[in-house]
């Protein structure tokens, strides 16, 4: 079994085959594991995430992933959101003790930053998703319909939109409102905030997150398999509609019985020759899937500016900063005098073309507007790193472009976050999709076997109506 691609949808695909008792070879072009969810050392010898990830409680098979190669342990939840808007208005988001869809009621109804009207119009709204239990009549128009469409004819107020859809969907969804197909949007409000108390509940790696994936390579090879670093596949050969070989940049071709291509969809449609696109229409279309980019910015302070593990910024071109001292907890017996903090911008399309000092400079203003402390602290150093394709884009009507696991191709696999798993471009995702690979390759073999999580069950009221 070969497996190309070390990003968690390999990674998963590797671990749940391994499991299996398969001997899986995986092939990984980087020199570390984790694909676009990792974290690597800058030159200057500072160890930084490829950007925050963080997790929800929703998604079950992202955590069984974790607690199958022991890192469960690193990830920390937080069942308290905070909010912050530019007049120093707080909202925060938790459970209370009303059982779901009310548990959020509370703390809802003292959000600050939202005015009474603007709650009232995402109650209406909130209230369409529970009506049809996570489904509305008009998201299966063919081609799908925007966020903004599916919000506009539910007449939400502009302070509803921007203060609390925008902020919620574009950070979880990667994609603006008029560019996201509200299905997705939709599930998240479903699955998240909705349907049981602890979907919402976010969960935040304690250690880079290159360390979670330490026991992949060991559970692989405890298993007889190997973790091979540094070897782009270069080529896939095909002959009589089955996978023959791949080959390397030394030529040597690596056979298998079975091939699980766990890569970014731009570079499997740039390796697939134009007559396995005619015949596996399925991988046809691969550009149509675009895609739409992060921006992470890291600024080190001289001291402590900042209280919270996390906050979302209200109506800034910050989204979300991340106390990365206090999430790593305290090093040298909690002497560390400094702080480093980690600010998140999804959907960054205005970012792309501005130079990096001015991204910096314009994160320094938000930082000290939000936090006083800030303002008489020196900030030590800063990075920018901005991922253009950080995300397939959640467009209206993308899932026609999105293949499943298994295709017409004999020993051909796939997996990656852009395959059909019925997710967004997340970590859940890509597992999903990896063990859906994963049981793809065992329902071949004549030896099938369910991998793939059920959803966390609807509970509360919920629970009652839907089964
Ligand atoms: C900046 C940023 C922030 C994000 N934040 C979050 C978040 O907070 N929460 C969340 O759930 N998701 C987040 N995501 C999305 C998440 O990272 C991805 O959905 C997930 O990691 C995708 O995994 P994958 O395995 O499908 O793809 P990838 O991680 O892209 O894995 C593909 C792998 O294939 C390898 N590869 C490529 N070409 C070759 C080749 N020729 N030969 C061999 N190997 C090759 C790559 O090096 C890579 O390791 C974020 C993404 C980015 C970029």
């Amino acid at each position: 079994m070969i497996v190309i691609g070390g990003g968690l949808a390999g990674l998963s695909a590797a671990v749940a085959l391994a499991e299996a008792g398969w001997r899986v070879r995986l092939f990984e072009q980087r020199p570390f594991l984790g694909g676009r969810a990792t974290s690597y050392l800058l030159p200057d010898g500072e160890h930084v995430d490829n950007c925050q990830h963080v997790t929800l409680g929703c998604c079950t098979n992202l955590e069984d992933f974790y607690r199958r190669v022991g890192s469960a342990g690193k990830i920390k939840f937080f069942d308290r959101l905070l909010f912050l808007d530019p007049q120093g208005r707080t909202g925060v988001i938790k459970a209370g003790v009303l059982p779901a869809p009310l548990h959020m009621t509370g703390s809802f109804l003292g959000f600050a930053p939202l005015t009474m009207a603007d709650k009232k119009s995402i109650a209406r709204a909130l209230l369409h998703i529970l009506r049809g239990k996570g489904r509305t009549a008009d998201l299966d128009e063919p081609g799908g319909i925007s966020m903004l469409e599916w919000l506009r004819t539910r007449k939400q107020t502009p302070g509803a939109i921007e203060r609390f859809w925008r902020v919620v969907l574009v950070s979880a969804l990667n994609e603006e409102l008029d560019r996201t197909d509200a299905r997705f949007g939709v599930d998240v409000f479903w699955k998240a905030f909705l349907s049981n108390r602890t979907g919402y509940r976010m969960g935040v790696p304690v250690v880079p997150l290159a360390e979670l994936y330490d026991g992949c390579k060991a559970e692989i090879e405890r298993r007889g398999g190997e973790v091979n670093l540094r070897m782009p596949v270069r080529a896939i050969h095909f002959r009589d509609g089955a996978v023959t070989d791949v080959e390397f940049d030394d030529g040597r071709p690596e056979t298998a019985d079975a091939y699980v291509f766990a890569l970014p969809h731009e570079t499997l449609a740039e390796l697939l020759p134009p007559e396995i696109k005619l015949a596996e229409p399925s991988l046809a279309h691969l550009e149509n899937i675009g895609v739409s980019p992060i921006t992470g910015v890291h600024l080190w302070f001289d001291r402590e500016v900042m209280r919270e593990p996390f906050l979302t910024l209200l109506d800034t071109t910050t989204q979300w900063i991340f106390n990365k001292t206090a999430l790593y907890g305290a090093k040298n017996g909690g002497k560390e005098k400094g702080q480093y903090l980690q600010l998140v911008i999804s959907a960054s399309y205005d970012l792309l073309q501005k130079p990096r000092q001015e991204i910096i400079d314009l994160c320094l203003v938000e930082v000290r507007q939000a936090f006083p402390a800030a303002r008489g602290a020196n900030l030590v150093k800063a990075t920018v790193i901005k991922e253009a394709a950080a995300t397939f884009s959640p467009q209206p009507g993308v899932d026609r472009w999105r293949p499943i696991q298994q295709t017409s191709i004999r020993g051909m696999f796939l997996a990656g976050d852009w395959t059909a798993t019925g997710w967004p471009a997340t970590m859940e995702g890509a597992v999903r999709s990896g063990y859906l690979a994963a049981e793809a390759v065992l329902r071949l073999a004549g030896a099938p076997k369910r991998i793939l999580q059920p959803d966390l069950q609807p509970d509360g009221v919920v629970g009652m109506f839907v089964k």
